[in-house]
């Protein structure tokens, strides 16, 4: 037989490795920032259109390359930052693998320019799928621009596979952050689709973080600084009282590199022990600076995990460091775990007779069963629901209540019948009398047994339908506010909110004013309080980074997801026996009541059959 084996030409090569090195725009980003970092720049620009889908630009004022660089810049391999393996293990630079380049060109439309310092002239070279289609001698600024156009271009299936725009945002956001914290005294600056995103001025790392973070984060931080002899720790943590539901501002750097370490984390969340509400995230930002030789970077393509020589000593020097912080900076357990369970409970009808609107309004005498549907619309809703919303809920309902239709009859019989029918009367059987366990589930009693609900599962259901409903069907109703609230976010996350800002007006929310850190809102959905904004927001920002929706799809699910688990009432909460049957009631009117909205079961019904069973083993 004759040979078969060769070596695959360059282009493709290159093609493979890009698959590794770049998958998505912020993974561009990262690398060109990385190299303006490594080229010594004081000042860095990113450019974006169509969160990095169209354009990528990084302008630095770095060294620069000459002609010749510039050309060997693409090629695979070639890098001017290790000359042999050794250098690996003592490595100063975020590159080194010299590959970035070579894969971005054989994806993408690339535009290089620059020069440096002391040539009068700088060189020009456009690069398409790894093919140089020119090089010229151009005047330009001491630096280089490079410009990475149509992504995945050739490469239709990775293109495709790409999220909305928000969420590779979001990604490049999070790029971005990470470099320019790791980097203070670097300025940065972040444009998209022409609008400022950031503009950050060389500084130190706690004016670093508040610029990115916002204002608020000033009074939250504990500065934290060790020196020993394997590592120095520096950097601040938040105060326990301001720790997040999610895990969202959490950075390790280890020597000016973002890494991820569960390790570690591990350390510096055991440091706020006795001090976190169960549940919560502490936020972070802590450098370490170790010899190079003791760690090891080169075993994650993108380098954001590193392994260290001696983890142990680190994770007990990191643990005991943060702690001795926490405890000098007279950070008191000052949290109130005893808080007002309304604050988390909006399933509170002692507030149904002032003017905002509890969020299940419910028809006590709703019976799924008859042809006229009544099911009630929150009451201070001007429109009433279109016919046609009121017959498709109505004919989903017939077609999806199988499941459930069955507990309340024990008959073989689909006939419609009346709600007394299925909850006889209290005096003679109890049917339909709902009991509370543990503040978590409700028991009732139902004509063929028992049905056991979760009561905060249940609850999301109930109000997943609603905002969905309200939301995609008709027009959500809006409460306006008397006093407009300006709420603090970052910048990153009112860029977010501000794309998706259409999607929450067809929520009900109503907005003002947009600045950089904050947003005026002036109205929202008539089914959430003025109290629960921020937290809803927070919720839902947090909710679209990870839940990465694609393309096609709107976030008008992720949206009523997130609102519904921001709001259901909560394991703990106590409800009176007529919230008990409310949430019951509204239950069973959903169009598919036996799961929550994240694929749950909402309920579980047991036979008397089943029960009987039990007691005759
Ligand atoms: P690596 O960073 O691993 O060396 P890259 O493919 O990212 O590999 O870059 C290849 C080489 O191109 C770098 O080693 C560097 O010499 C040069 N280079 C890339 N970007 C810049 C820049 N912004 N300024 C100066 N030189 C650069
Ligand atoms: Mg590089």
């Amino acid at each position: 037989m004759s040979d078969i084996i060769q070596l695959l030409p360059d282009h493709v090569a290159n093609q493979i490795a890009a698959g590794e090195v770049v998958q998505r725009p912020a993974s561009v980003v990262k690398e060109l920032i990385e190299n303006s970092i490594d080229a010594g720049a004081t000042s860095i620009t990113l450019l974006l259109k169509d969160a990095g889908k169209t354009l990528i630009q990084v302008i630095d004022d770095g060294k620069g390359m000459s002609a010749t660089d510039a050309r060997l810049s693409f090629e695979r391999h070639a890098t001017s930052k290790i000359k042999d393996a050794q250098d690996l293990f003592n490595l100063n630079t975020k590159g080194f693998r010299g590959e970035a380049l070579a894969s971005i060109a054989a994806i993408a439309h690339v535009e290089l320019k620059t020069k440096q310092e002391d040539d009068e002239l700088g060189t020009q070279i456009k690069i398409e799928g790894s093919e140089i289609t020119s090089q010229e001698v151009v005047s330009t600024a001491k630096g280089t621009s490079i410009a990475v156009k149509n992504l995945f271009f050739n490469i239709p299936a990775r293109r495709n596979f790409l999220k909305s725009d928000t969420v590779e945002t979001r990604h490049i956001v999070d790029e971005f952050q990470r470099v320019a914290l790791a980097h203070p005294t670097i300025s940065f600056l972040l444009h998209h689709n022409n609008n400022e995103v950031y503009h950050l001025k060389k500084s130190n790392l706690r004016k670093r973080i508040v610029a990115i973070f916002g204002t608020k984060m000033n009074e939250k931080l504990v500065p934290i600084n060790e020196q020993t002899d394997i590592i120095t720790v520096n950097g601040f943590v938040a105060k326990p009282e301001f720790a997040k539901k999610k895990r969202g501002e959490q950075f390790f750097f280890v020597n000016n590199r973002f890494i991820k370490s569960s390790y570690l984390n591990h350390a510096v969340v055991n440091a706020f022990e006795g001090l976190l509400e169960s549940g919560s995230h502490p936020s972070y930002f802590l450098y370490l600076e170790v010899p190079p030789n003791t760690i090891d970077i080169n075993i994650h393509p993108t380098k954001t995990e590193i392994k260290f020589d001696n983890e142990k000593a680190l994770y007990a020097i990191l643990r005991a460091t943060v702690k001795h912080s926490l405890g000098q900076y007279n950070v008191a357990p000052v949290l109130d775990f005893d808080r007002d369970a309304t604050l988390d409970t909006p399933y509170d009808y002692s507030k149904k007779s002032n003017s905002s609107v509890p969020p299940i309004t419910v028809d006590p005498t709703f019976n799924p069963f008859k042809t006229e549907t009544n099911y009630k619309e929150p009451s201070n809703t001007n429109s009433s629901p279109k016919s046609s919303t009121t017959h498709s809920y109505q004919s989903n309902f017939k077609k999806d209540t199988g499941s459930w239709e069955a507990l309340y009859t024990n008959t073989e019989t689909i006939e419609p019948i009346q709600q007394e029918q299925l909850f006889e009367s209290e005096q003679e059987t109890e049917t339909g009398k709902t009991f509370q366990i543990q503040k978590k589930y409700l028991l009732s009693s139902i004509k063929s047994g028992v049905v056991l609900i979760h009561q905060s599962l249940a609850h999301q259901r109930v109000l997943y339908e609603e905002f969905l409903e309200n939301i995609t069907v008709k027009e959500a109703s809006s409460q306006q506010l008397l006093f407009p609230v300006n709420i603090s976010f970052s910048s990153s996350d009112i860029e977010m909110i501000y794309s998706i800002k259409s999607d929450l007006e067809s929520a009900g929310f109503m907005f003002d004013e947009f600045t950089k850190e904050s947003v005026v809102i002036a109205g929202i959905p008539t089914s959430i309080s003025e109290s629960q904004i921020t937290l809803i927001l927070e919720q839902l920002l947090d909710d679209i980074k990870l839940e990465v929706p694609d393309t096609s799809f709107s976030h008008f699910d992720v949206m009523a997801k997130s609102f519904a688990k921001s709001l259901a009432i909560k394991t703990g909460a106590s409800l009176n026996p007529k919230e008990q049957e409310n949430l019951v009631n509204n239950l069973f009117s959903c169009k598919e009541p036996n799961i929550s909205p994240f694929g749950k079961p909402t309920f579980k019904t047991l036979a008397l059959n089943e029960i009987d069973a039990i007691f005759n083993k």
